[in-house]
Formats: structure tokens, C-alpha cells, sequence
């Protein structure tokens, strides 16, 4: 098993330089078992996709977000199999949203360059690792193990025990459906707002990889393994830490539970109660998304989101309906 580590870990240091960014310049390489027993490996850099980086530009950002998508993020978004189970190899230690990203696409090992921990780059950021994304991989339940390319050891960061089930006390709801329609869809959404009232939600309705179509309902909740149920912890999770937060936005929970599953959306059937957030955005643009429907355009987390919208929608990189 650490000879595959190895072998991914090491395709992922082969296309590190491939990144666009000029300082910091990381790859990740997503690896498993696809549905029919066969191996899959995708690598991706972090950089800016291609509509923001052609009608953006590097210097602008998005609202309040970069317009760069980071590699883990960048390979959990374009993987076309289930990745329940699957592993990625990381050439440095990830950020807490791609920590979050990893725990909802259900990932379940992290393999780190230890050469990583040298840089700069996780000096500057190493508080955001050890005090956030190894928490909420510890509570995800997933392993984290840092790789020494030269001697070929595997260094134990994180070991979950086998049995542990994280707590999910907010699961997407997948209802399986007939037909893929416009009245479908409109009865979904006022399905998912009478169950939601006033809290933000998205929809989604989608082609599972046995070629079931199910809607698919989500609300914003704290990372899988965190439960709200107490309010005082709810309150605590709610907390933002400085530009993170424990808390995964409802458009990107529902992508990555596509990817999770391996499902395929219906692109004319995306919905979200509200403006996602400015980071949800750029991240539907990196996943390939290309149009989605608003509740109502004037609500948002924060003005950046609406910033966002403006900024996608006056380019034609994203469709607003
Ligand atoms: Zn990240």
C-alpha cells in the first residue's frame, strides 16, 4: 500500500512545477478504486480554471475569494468515479477548506511530502493545519500519514480507528425520482424550502453511476463529524477562525457529495435558496459548472458573494436564472 503512496506522491511532485501560481506552487494526486474494481489516479495543480484565468486575469479576485482553485479541491471537483474510500497524495499540508472538501468527498487518506513541512509556505500557514484541518480530519475519520521520498518511510501523523463512524447529524438528502423536469424540479425546491423554512439551501438533481437519477437536497452544516444538535457547541462552530470556518456551505456540499458518489448533474438543475458564497462560486467555476439557479438574487452570507455573481455573470462565466 505505501509503494501506490509512493508512486502517486512522486506524479505529484512530477507536475508540482506545472503550477501556475509564481510562489506557491502545490499538486495533489487523487487516487482509488473506481465502482468495477479498477484503479483511477487524477493529479491537478492548484490554478486559476480556465474562464477566470482567460476574462479575469491572476491579479483580480472574486468578490473576496482568489480566483485560484487549490489542487485537492481542484482533483475532488474533476474526478469522474465515487471517491468514498478513495486516498490523495498532497506535496504540502492542506488548508481547512480543502479539509473540509476532502472529509465531505469522502476521502479517507492523506498522504503528505514530508518535505512540505520545511516550507515557508506551512510556516506561515501551520497554525490553520495543526489547530483546524487535522481536527476535522480526526473527526472525519481520516488517516493522515506524511511521505519520506527519499528514505520511503511513512510517517504516522493521524490514525483513526477502524470502527469510528463520524457523527452526520444533517446527511444529504437523496430522494430518487422518475424523470428529469422543469415541474420536477420546481417540486423539489419547494419540497427542500418548506423542510428548510428560512435557512439556505441548495438542489440538485442528479444521474447516480448506475444510472439512477435522485434529487438531491442540502443544507449549509458544519463539516461531516461535527454535530450542532448542542447549542452551545453549534454556537462555537459557527464561529468563524479568521478567514475559515467550520461550517460547509450548502453549494459545496452538494458538490462534493457528487463527487463523493460519483454522480453526474443534470447542468440545467442546480439550485441554491441564495448567492452562494464568493469561494462556492469560484469553485463551481473550477468544477466545470456552468449554470445555476438563485432563490433570491439579493440575499448572501455577505456582499462579496452578490460582488461575485456580478463579476461571473457580466463575463459570461457562470449563468444566473
Ligand atoms: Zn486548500
Amino acid at each position: 500500500m505505501i509503494s501506490d503512496a509512493l508512486t502517486h506522491m512522486q506524479n505529484a511532485l512530477d507536475i508540482v512545477e506545472r503550477s501556475p501560481h509564481p510562489t506557491n506552487k502545490i499538486a495533489a494526486t487523487l487516487f482509488g478504486m473506481t465502482n468495477e474494481g479498477e484503479d483511477f489516479a487524477l493529479g491537478c495543480t492548484n490554478h486559476w480554471p480556465d474562464p477566470i484565468y482567460e476574462k479575469v486575469g491572476t491579479q483580480q479576485k472574486i468578490g473576496n475569494s482568489s480566483g485560484t482553485i487549490h489542487a485537492e479541491t481542484a482533483c475532488i471537483l474533476k474526478s469522474q468515479h465515487a471517491l468514498e474510500g478513495a486516498s490523495i497524495c498532497i506535496t504540502d499540508p492542506f488548508c481547512p477548506n480543502c479539509a473540509k472538501n476532502i472529509a465531505e468527498a469522502g476521502i479517507k487518506n492523506i498522504y503528505l511530502d514530508e518535505d512540505g513541512f520545511d516550507k515557508d509556505f506551512f510556516k506561515r500557514r501551520g497554525n490553520h493545519f495543526e489547530k483546524m484541518s487535522m481536527q476535522i480530519c480526526e473527526r472525519a475519520g481520516i488517516n493522515v500519514y506524511a511521505l519520506n521520498m527519499l528514505t520511503k518511510n511513512r510517517r504516522v501523523i493521524l490514525e483513526i480507528a477502524p470502527d469510528y463512524k463520524p457523527v452526520e447529524d444533517s446527511p444529504i438528502i437523496a430522494e430518487p425520482i422518475e424523470s428529469i423536469n422543469e415541474g420536477i424540479f420546481n417540486q423539489i425546491i419547494e419540497t427542500a424550502s418548506e423542510i428548510n423554512q428560512r435557512r439556505k439551501f441548495a438542489v440538485a438533481l442528479v444521474k447516480s453511476p448506475r444510472g439512477n437519477n435522485f434529487a438531491l437536497i442540502a443544507r449549509a452544516h458544519a463539516v461531516v463529524g461535527y454535530s450542532m444538535h448542542k447549542p452551545e457547541e453549534a454556537l462555537d462552530l459557527l464561529t468563524p477562525r479568521g478567514k475559515y470556518s467550520f461550517i460547509q456551505e450548502p453549494v459545496n456540499r452538494l458538490t462534493m457529495y457528487l463527487s463523493r458518489k460519483g454522480h453526474t448533474l443534470y447542468p440545467d438543475y442546480f439550485y441554491c435558496s441564495q448567492v452562494p458564497t464568493a469561494r462556492e462560486q469560484v469553485n463551481l467555476v473550477g468544477g466545470g459548472f456552468k449554470r445555476i439557479t438563485i432563490g433570491n438574487t439579493q440575499k448572501c452570507r455577505d456582499p462579496e458573494g452578490i460582488k461575485a455573481m456580478e463579476q461571473l455573470k457580466s463575463l459570461g462565466i457562470l449563468d444566473y436564472s
